[in-house]
């Protein structure tokens, strides 16, 4: 695989500071190990700058999991771009399902805010995914490629590493019904075709498309083994420091099958 795995880890509303503080130190060591993987932890804005501090000049990526397009003003309650950047940020959830259902997030503000990481710097991982009720309706393309257009609509030359897309059913996620590996392919294929009409071949070839929905060790490596996913945005299997291991050392051995990580 051309492009570089990422295992994202995404702590929801868990963990004070001295829990993100003990998790953080045990994967540090643990991730270097792991050459040829992107690690990031998306964590509560209330640990970010600690957990920032502690990856600093390592391989793990401390991010977000939500911030506002403006820079500041009115907005209580709300956190902002430069204000990521300040705590030692470099990445961000935008968009997911949880933010989408329970705080009515709608496709233009998800547009929106991706653009405004992409223009700081900031990576964006952009969830999109349909319910069950629509893929049962038969219109999970539909939403999804909806999603996906939305957010392309806002670039002209857009660069394929700028931004990560995380395909989550939402059927899947926190509930233990993981997508079967062929049904995560066949909808990740198709975002990537989506994204070769709606940029081009490079942009679509170079951008990474994880999945998420229930990943936890025992199925990783499957998911890992199709060819156009590139990782997993993992929430439930990353809170425990051991799990979220083992899922990195299985995006490692998805790239170097041979050269198998040591406990
Ligand atoms: C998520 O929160 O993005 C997620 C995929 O959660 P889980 O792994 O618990 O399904």
């Amino acid at each position: 695989m051309s492009r570089r795995p990422m295992m994202a880890a995404n702590w929801k509303m868990n963990k004070t500071v001295r829990e993100a503080q003990e998790y953080t130190a045990a994967l540090l060591p643990r991730a270097a190990d792991a050459k040829e993987v992107d690690v990031a932890v998306l964590v509560p804005f209330t640990c970010l700058h600690e957990v920032a501090r502690m990856a600093e000049d390592t391989v793990v990526t401390a991010g977000a999991q939500n911030f506002y397009y403006e820079d500041s003003g009115a907005y209580t309650g709300e956190v902002s771009v430069p204000m990521l950047l300040d705590v030692g940020a470099g990445a961000v959830i935008v968009g997911h399902s949880e933010r989408r259902e329970t705080f009515c997030e709608t496709d233009d503000l998800v547009a929106r805010k991706t653009k405004r990481a992409i223009e700081a710097g900031l990576l964006p991982i952009v969830c999109v995914g349909e319910t069950k009720e629509e893929r049962d309706a038969g219109d999970m393309w539909d939403k999804v490629s909806g999603q996906v257009r939305r957010v392309m609509e806002e670039f002209e030359d857009a660069d394929g590493e700028s931004i990560v897309f995380a395909y989550e059913p939402i059927w899947a996620i926190g509930t233990g019904d993981t997508a079967t590996p062929e049904d995560a392919q066949d909808a990740i294929g198709k975002i990537r075709d989506l994204l070769r009409e709606a940029a081009d071949r490079d942009f679509a070839d170079t951008v990474r498309i994880l999945y998420g929905g229930s990943v936890k060790p025992e199925n990783a490596a499957e998911i890992m083994a199709q060819q156009d996913i590139d990782g997993a945005l993992v929430g439930g299997a990353s809170l425990e420091v051991a799990s979220f291991v083992e899922l990195v050392e299985a995006a490692q051995n998805a790239v170097t099958p041979s050269e198998q990580t040591e406990d």
